[in-house]
């Protein structure tokens, strides 16, 4: 039997914000039920890379490949935008992102942002949705919080309920940016438990992340970006246990 395609795969990616050169030709791999760490200083592109992954930026040149389809464009370049609107939303709504600040909708109940993307981008059955929403829900420890509005809950609690969106989707693969970092310490283990359930699930996920420690324990693979560059990549054991590359070692060490 042939191995599948990755879920997502970038070859060479690069990415610029007008003359700022963020992303210097960046390629990773997400095999299908594989957990990918993304790591790095401030600044490093970490936010940017994910972004580019599911199209909520462009880029200027390289490959973005979704289960061994390539992202077609047209133009060059600034000039260069994504082509078939349908392929775009195929991958969107297959990578699904959960945010740093959450950003559930404030004006709806919990159950009402967890339902929202399924009814109205893929017009899937409300009654259907509804359970399947609840089920996230429960999943996710919030079961009971169906009714209430996000401003009800603690940070944990609704950045859980943003994992349920996430999920409600049945996306390929989860892109999380940073979903801890809002928290308080004590709130911060409720969401990296959720984390940790997904990984055991054999759910594919790319977490930009600062808690190292969530990155040993849950990763196939840790990728140390520098400067819009991979300064170095590998399993969590090799890269958090030797580390070969002096800026990783200051990372790290700066960091732990
Ligand atoms: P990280 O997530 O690793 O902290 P980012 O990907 O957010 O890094 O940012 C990488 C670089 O791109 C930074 O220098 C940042 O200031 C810049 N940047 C990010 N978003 C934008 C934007 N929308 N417009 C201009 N510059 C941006
Ligand atoms: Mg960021």
């Amino acid at each position: 039997m042939s191995t599948p395609p990755p879920v997502i795969q970038i070859d060479g990616l690069h990415k610029a914000y007008g003359a700022l050169e963020v992303l210097k030709g960046v390629s990773l791999s997400a095999p299908r039920g594989h957990v990918i760490s993304l790591i790095g200083s401030s600044g490093s592109g970490k936010s940017t890379l994910l972004r580019c992954c599911n199209l909520l930026e462009d880029s200027q040149q390289g490959d973005i490949l979704f289960k061994g389809e390539p992202l077609t464009w047209k133009g060059t370049g600034h000039d260069r935008r994504p082509s078939d609107a349908e392929q775009v939303l195929r991958i969107r709504t297959n990578l699904s992102m959960v945010f740093q600040q959450f950003n559930l909708w404030a004006h709806m109940t919990i159950l009402q942002n967890v339902m929202e993307a399924p009814l109205t981008v893929l017009r899937r059955d409300r009654a259907e949705v509804e359970k399947a929403a609840r089920g996230y829900l429960d999943k996710v420890g919030i079961g009971d919080k169906c009714d209430v509005y996000p401003a009800q809950l603690s940070g944990g609690q609704q950045q859980r309920a943003a994992i349920a969106r996430a999920l409600c989707m049945e996306p390929e693969a989860l892109l999380f940016d940073e979903p801890t970092s809002a928290l308080d310490p004590e709130l911060e283990q409720e969401v990296v438990k959720v984390i940790k359930d997904l990984a055991t699930e054999g759910r594919t996920m790319i977490i930009v992340t600062h808690d190292m420690k969530l990155a040993a324990d849950v990763s196939d693979q840790v990728i140390f970006l520098h400067q819009g560059l991979i300064e170095e990549q590998g399993s969590p054991d090799v890269l958090f246990g030797a580390p070969k590359s002096e800026r990783l070692r200051g990372f790290l060490s700066a960091t732990l």
